[in-house]
């Protein structure tokens, strides 16, 4: 999946390009796809504050540290839920005007979502569970795992740790 994705980028972007991974889930995704990837890239970083579901209010923590003027620039997504976070990035970098603009996400997961944002660039698409795995975390667990994992909400509501033992040797 990651090199079917890593394909598409490459090309589609010829001149090379910045990748701008959310953080922190997006790492293990943006480290493969990189590496994969067969043109020239950047990488970069930029975090956001989570919103409480209901506001919407999406905030950045930390900015990119390069300048995207000019540039082509793809937003690297552990997962568009709400889509929420992904038109947030992209309304305030294209302010920056760079060349192009996309977002290559790993999971799409349409069913949720509140903003008008499809992804460019997806892996897999997936139907209203909850996944943890390959960066995606429930409370800082679980983002290790290598695989992507359905996990039930409602257990680890109750517990953070329900799966930890199935999943890790000690
Ligand atoms: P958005 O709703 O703005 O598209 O996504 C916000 C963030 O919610 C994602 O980047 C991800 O960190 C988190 N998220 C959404 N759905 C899931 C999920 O199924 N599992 C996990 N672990 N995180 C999720």
């Amino acid at each position: 999946m990651v090199e079917r994705l890593a394909a598409e980028v490459s090309a589609d972007h010829a001149d090379g390009v910045l990748l701008a991974g959310v953080l922190r889930g997006s790492v293990p995704f943006l480290a493969d796809l990189a590496r994969a990837m067969s043109i020239r890239s950047r990488i970069d970083f930029l975090a956001i504050a989570p919103y409480s579901p209901g506001t919407g209010r999406v905030r950045l923590l930390k900015d990119l540290d390069l300048d995207i003027g000019g540039r082509d620039v793809v937003i690297v997504e552990d997962i568009v839920d709400t889509g929420l976070t992904s038109e947030f990035l992209c309304a305030q970098l294209s302010r920056r005007n760079p060349r192009n603009l996309s977002v290559c996400t790993f999971v799409d997961r349409p069913a949720r979502r509140a903003a008008p944002l499809e992804p460019d660039y997806v892996g897999i698409e997936i139907p209203e569970e909850f996944v943890v795995g390959y960066g995606l975390d429930y409370e800082g667990r679980y983002r290790n795992l290598p695989v992507l994992a359905t996990a039930n909400s409602a257990v680890l509501k109750e517990d953070p740790d329900a799966y930890v033992a199935a999943l890790y040797r000690f």
